[in-house]
């Protein structure tokens, strides 16, 4: 029989690198705005004018909206939820009774057959509810089985699956471990083909998986025998879809979070579970691309979720800061909160725009991976910033429970669970750190694609040259086009008073693309070291998606409705103001830093040479 060689031992930085290599996406089909502005081309035409939702996808979503709405509305108490940690059977019941657990299957398996867009906008009105639920829905659709199986199924496992999913069997995804999390190359648990070769033998243990404890079915990732490929060994990790009912699965410990309390959130166990061979999803060794791939569009579910806690964030600042008085005037009077409301508003429209483009994006089929890790990145990064506003604008009731403000007989608004509940989103499905690293990547890709032989270490004199000879013909004609444009003309009229923004993010997509490119020239092979310096280069992209996706949002509801319009463009103006002194001050970071004397000290820190800072306080781990 075959086995896996457990990898008691610490996989190396070569190896972790090498797995997430194989796994990459590296072919680049479809349209991709993000990458292109990385390479210095604001490709305006990919997202303007702004896609708008089909006017018969529509009509069939609204009512399942509206009845989902009310259902929200009436029958789910976020805060019950929260504080006994267990979401109400019948609130289940209901959910999948509104067919709320089989939104984007296709209609011919039995789901509502409902499209991206539809349902992101059915998860804002979750989130902006109950956190729990959010959860519950969201890791059952957005990285559950049906996301994978509508990908990547085949249309026998469609027919098995699709249904009982569509009817309300919970799903999961687990690919995380005790030693596994950013970083799947360690992975430690295996399948091995049975004897008779019908079936995987399954075994391992999987941490934090949402709906684990209560979930029906899951898509395990598991190592599989290695292959040798010119001579060496690659590690292999494929995807199954397991039913929890079959021998050998066990759910262990039910994990407590700080905030989402009543997601059901635990370890799995498999103790020689038998996966039938039709079971593998994709193909063998495929798992990891496949968990990248679903994650594309699956990662949009949290972006919108913060567009759900900006609105609900506005509304508690709005109305406390205009009802509470001190010093002898409305809070939102004094400069330091009104500042605080001001930049959420615009940061909550920007969040908006960008997770609502990203939705369209995907929909029209262009490539959106670098978008969506943005979009994931930002939205999660800014919600965080507007939660934390929102707590400080309400002072001391920010702090306290929605259940102890009821108690006193004030208003139960539940910022302190908001925020409890938010903060995951800057961990899971991919961290910010991860993020950023993805992001990078990829904007790095086309240089290394041209130049990476002559910085990295190890190729021969032969390739060297070729990659010299390759280089200089791409530069040569590439270098000087990324100094060379007309953005300061006036281009862009159509946007009015937004179209100056747009020329400063077609300027400034060239300025970061010489950044990438100075930045390698410059530091070569440990540009992979410097993290700080990339994430400026990312975070410029990112600010610069976003500023292109607010301009072309309010541009098209300006089109479509004038005085609303008109407001969006004057909020889209004041958020590209501040997005643009945000840029400079990135860009200026390139630059002029103290990150290197910053990792110093943190390695002196990690030694153990600074233990004095930590003293006259009581240690009890
Ligand atoms: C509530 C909750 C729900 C979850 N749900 C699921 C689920 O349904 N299924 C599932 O499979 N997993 C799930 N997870 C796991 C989650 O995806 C991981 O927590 C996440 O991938 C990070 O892994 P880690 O916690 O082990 O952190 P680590 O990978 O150990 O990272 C620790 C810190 O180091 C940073 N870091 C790591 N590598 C690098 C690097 N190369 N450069 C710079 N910084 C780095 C990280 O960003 C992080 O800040 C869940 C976790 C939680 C807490």
């Amino acid at each position: 029989m075959a086995t896996v060689e457990q990898v008691g031992r610490r996989v190396s930085a070569a190896e972790a690198r090498e797995v997430a290599e194989a796994a990459r996406e590296k072919e680049w089909a479809a349209a991709s705005f993000v990458r292109d502005l990385f390479l210095g081309k604001f490709r305006v035409d990919l997202i303007h004018p702004y896609p708008q939702t089909d006017p018969e996808e529509d009509a069939r979503a609204r009512p399942f909206l509206a009845a989902l709405e009310k259902f929200l509305r009436e029958k789910v108490d976020a805060d019950r939820i929260d504080r006994e940690g267990e979401i109400p059977p019948e609130v289940i019941a209901g959910l999948k009774e509104l067919g709320a657990f089989g939104i984007k299957i296709p209609r011919e398996y039995g789901g509502l057959g409902l499209s991206q867009i539809s349902y992101m906008r059915a998860m804002e009105l979750v989130a902006s509810v109950c956190g729990s639920l959010t959860a519950l829905l969201s890791a059952h659709q957005s990285i559950g089985v049906p996301q994978p199986l509508k990908l990547f199924g085949t249309e026998e496992q469609k027919k098995t699956y699709f249904p009982r999913l569509a009817r309300g069997a919970v799903s999961a995804f687990a690919l995380t471990e005790p030693g596994v999390g950013s970083d799947p190359a360690a992975m430690e648990t295996t399948a091995v083909p049975s004897e008779d070769g019908t079936a995987w033998i399954l075994n391992g243990e999987k941490l934090w998986c949402t709906n684990g404890p209560v979930a029906d079915l899951v898509v395990v990732m598991a190592r599989t025998p290695s292959k040798i490929v010119d001579g060496k060994e690659k590690r292999q990790i494929t995807a199954f879809l397991v039913d929890t009912s079959w021998p050998g699965v066990e759910v262990g410990h039910r994990c407590d979070f700080m905030g989402l309390k009543a997601m059901y959130n635990g370890a799995l166990r498999f103790h020689n579970v038998r996966v039938p061979r039709e079971n593998v999803l994709w193909g063998e060794g495929k798992g990891l691309k496949l968990a990248l791939v679903t994650l594309n569009t699956g990662r949009l579910t949290l972006p919108i979720t913060t567009v759900a806690a900006g609105k609900n964030c506005l509304r508690i600042s709005r109305e406390w800061a205009a009802e509470r008085v001190q010093w002898g005037r409305p809070i939102g009077k004094h400069d330091a909160i009104a500042q605080k409301i001001g930049a959420m508003a615009a940061s909550t429209f920007a969040a908006e725009a960008v997770a609502e483009l990203c939705g369209f994006l995907s929909e029209r089929g262009y490539d959106i991976r670098l978008e969506a890790a943005i979009a994931k990145l930002y939205n999660s990064e800014t919600g965080w910033r507007i939660i934390d506003d929102t707590v400080q604008i309400r002072g001391g009731r920010g702090y306290e429970t929605a259940d102890s403000l009821r108690a006193r007989g004030e208003k139960p608004v539940p910022v302190e669970r908001i925020m409890r509940d938010f903060r995951i989103n800057l961990i899971f499905e991919g961290s910010s750190e991860i993020m950023h690293l993805f992001i990078a990547r990829e904007a790095l890709d086309r240089h290394l694609q041209i130049a990476g032989d002559l910085i990295v270490p190890g190729t021969s004199g032969s390739e060297k040259l070729r990659a010299f000879v390759r280089a200089a013909l791409f530069y040569a004609w590439w270098y000087p086009s990324r100094w060379l444009g007309w953005s300061r003309w006036p281009r862009y009229r159509e946007f009015g008073t937004l179209a100056g923004h747009l020329r400063f993010v077609e300027r400034s997509a060239r300025r970061l693309a010489r950044g990438v490119f100075h930045c390698m020239v410059r530091h070569g092979p440990k540009l992979e070291h410097r993290q700080a310096l990339l994430f400026r280069l990312v975070d410029v992209g990112a600010e610069l998606f976003a500023m292109a996706a607010v301009c072309a949002r309010a541009q098209m509801l300006l089109r479509s409705d004038g005085a609303a319009g008109e407001r969006a463009v004057r909020i889209a103006d004041l958020f590209c103001q501040h997005a643009r002194r945000r840029v400079r001050l990135k860009f200026k970071g390139l630059w002029s830093n103290d990150d290197v004397p910053t990792y110093g000290l943190a390695q002196e820190v990690l030694r153990g040479e600074h233990l004095w800072l930590e003293q006259g306080v009581v240690n009890r781990n």
